[in-house]
């Protein structure tokens, strides 16, 4: 359980289709957005606001929450709403290019950036924990990450094993609302995977969305299972309950080597998201209320043994990554001395894509209708011929993947791509090819917005991993380009003192004003990508930057 919540739990669904209650399409798509994140089949934990990474919440309590719904109903279209972790705290005259939506979540000066100063600032009501897009109401379910979670495993293929993971054995753990992407993307790469995870009902949740194939009887037969179909060329996933601080250091015993190893539990937060083992007789809740400093030395040592495992795999030949989760320093401080001897995600593999301004950029269909989200598919399909990266991705997810809560979309666009996939989708707004606007936005794990030295930040040439001025700048640019609601977070992903990120999400109703807005927030918002790399040095940046027309006064470009 979470820190108490006192009123009853209702279940939210948002509101579909063309009529809204709203004064403006802007606040309607605020309002349906947060209440998605809290859709029974979008969110992890409805019940406690939680949405996904641990307690990633869409608000604070059930109150702030009916309070942010009522004021963005009554919402000006020349008036902002101010969110203060998870709180609506003041609605403010502005005018009509400003965002609708400013919020700030989980941020602490830096000297107090941590978990024991939020915990107290937490339990007594005065902050939330925003995550990445839980807090800035634009998750959408499983999917959000799994074109991310597919370019991190295609890119270790590229890397690693001649552009496929047919043939490869993927050891893994987590299947929460981001790490449930792993097994899908494992098998689109073209591999098998074997993925650990502690909650039976986790597993069963990723099995009823069609992203987990199957689940083994014990470690044993899961990897028997995977052995067969590796031998057969079949790409598949295979699910096992267990504890990943057991279950890893057993392939260690057992002498049995993957081909890659990672890990996607919630290391990032040591009290209420890595579980440690415990012993039939125990209960972990109760031991992490009654002797929280016990529960976390235990979470501590759990997480050591875990990466200790997957050092010794990779010494035996396993590709190991951390996938973004903080693991590595969570066991450096507990005595793994050498955590760091592998390498993150994005130095690894993605980091190219970041130069380009290419990352995540996500829709929604505010119809509720999926036909919306098939048209948008063809069109950017048409509208981006030659790219078969995302030709190949689009098609496979239209085919194939179960929407959650409203119907979405995800690809990866770059710098000059997002604006013109957003004029598209307001052109067929406006002419009536989809039912309702759509919601467009963004992961805060993108080229420009985040600065985290153990995730997104990590290894930059130049050594600027820990400047946060970049994602600060970022929340500005998109404010001033005419963004539909703009966050500025603390502690995503790698946890609190780790990292300050920001969000983006704009609102395309078929007017020209969106049309305006959406051709300045949308070019300037992967521009801060390519600005970001370009000053830190990076080549491929560099020319991305001379090619695409960006203008960089201390670059002479
Ligand atoms: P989540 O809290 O929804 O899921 C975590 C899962 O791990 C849960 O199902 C939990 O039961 C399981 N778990 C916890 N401890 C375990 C253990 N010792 N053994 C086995 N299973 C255990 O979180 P999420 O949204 O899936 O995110 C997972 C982590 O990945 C977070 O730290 C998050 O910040 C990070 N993350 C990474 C990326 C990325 O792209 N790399 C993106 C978002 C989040």
């Amino acid at each position: 359980t979470h820190p108490a919540l006192t009123e009853p739990a209702p279940v939210i669904r948002a509101p579909r289709g063309p009529q809204k209650t709203a004064k403006g399409w802007v606040q309607e798509a605020a309002k349906r957005m947060l209440m998605n994140n809290l859709d029974p089949d979008v969110a992890e934990h409805p019940d406690t606001l939680v949405v996904y990474g641990g307690r990633g919440k869409a608000a604070r309590t059930w109150d702030a929450f009916h309070k942010i719904v009522e004021t963005l109903d009554r919402l000006g279209d020349d008036e902002t709403l101010l969110i203060q972790s998870g709180k609506p705290v003041a609605v403010l005259r502005t005018h009509e290019w400003a965002p609708r939506v400013l919020l700030a979540n989980s941020n602490l000066v830096p000297h107090w950036a941590n978990w024991e100063t939020f915990d107290k600032l937490d339990q007594a009501g005065l902050m939330m924990y925003g995550q990445m897009t839980a807090g800035s109401w634009i998750y959408i379910g499983t999917q959000g990450i799994l074109q991310g979670t597919y370019e991190t495993f295609a890119g270790a293929a590229r890397k690693h094993f001649g552009g496929s993971l047919k043939g490869t054995i993927t050891v893994t753990a987590g299947l929460g609302g981001m790490g449930g992407a792993q097994p899908l993307a494992v098998k689109l790469a073209g591999g098998v995977s074997i993925n650990i995870e502690i909650d039976p009902t986790r597993i069963q949740k990723r099995l009823d969305t069609r992203y987990l194939d199957e689940v083994a009887t014990s470690l044993e037969d899961a990897i028997a299972r995977a052995e067969g179909y590796r031998a057969e060329g079949v790409a598949r996933s295979i699910g096992v309950q267990g504890n990943a601080a057991d279950l890893v250091p057993q392939l260690v015993e057992m002498n049995w080597t993957p081909d890659l190893i990672t890990d996607q539990t919630s290391a990032h937060d040591p009290m209420w998201g890595y579980l440690p083992p415990v012993s039939a007789d125990e209960d972990a809740s109760r031991l992490r209320a009654d002797h929280p400093d016990e529960y976390k030395r235990r979470a501590y040592d759990a997480m050591a043994a875990h990466v200790r495992a997957i050092l010794e795999l990779q010494k035996r030949g396993a590709v190991a990554f951390d996938y973004g989760n903080n693991l590595r320093h969570r066991a450096q401080e507990a005595g793994v001395e050498n955590a760091f001897d592998y390498p993150g995600f994005v130095p690894a593999f993605i980091r190219d894509s970041f130069c380009e301004g290419r990352g995540p950029f996500r829709w929604v269909a505010l119809s509720g209708d999926p036909e919306d989200i098939r048209a948008t598919d063809r069109a950017l399909l048409d509208l981006f011929p030659h790219d078969e990266r995302l030709q190949s991705w689009l098609r496979y997810a239209a085919d194939q993947i179960a929407f959650q809560g409203l119907p979405a979309r995800i690809c990866w666009l770059g710098y000059r791509e997002r604006d013109q996939a957003a004029r598209l989708f307001n052109e067929m707004v406006a002419d009536g090819r989809l039912k309702a606007p759509i919601v467009i936005g963004r992961d805060h794990l993108d080229a420009g917005s985040v600065a985290s030295p153990y995730r997104e930040t990590e290894a930059m040439l130049d050594g600027s991993d820990a400047v946060s001025d970049w994602p600060l700048l970022n929340f500005g640019v998109g404010i001033a380009s005419g963004a539909s609601w703009m966050s500025f977070h603390h502690g995503g992903g790698v946890g609190l003192g780790f990292s300050q990120h920001s969000g983006l999400v704009i609102v395309a109703d078929g007017t020209e004003q969106a049309a305006q807005k959406l051709s300045r927030a949308l070019t300037n918002d992967p521009g801060m990508g390519v600005i970001r790399h370009a000053d830190a040095g990076y080549d491929h940046a560099l020319n991305v930057a001379r090619e695409r027309g960006l203008d960089l006064p201390s670059l002479g470009i």
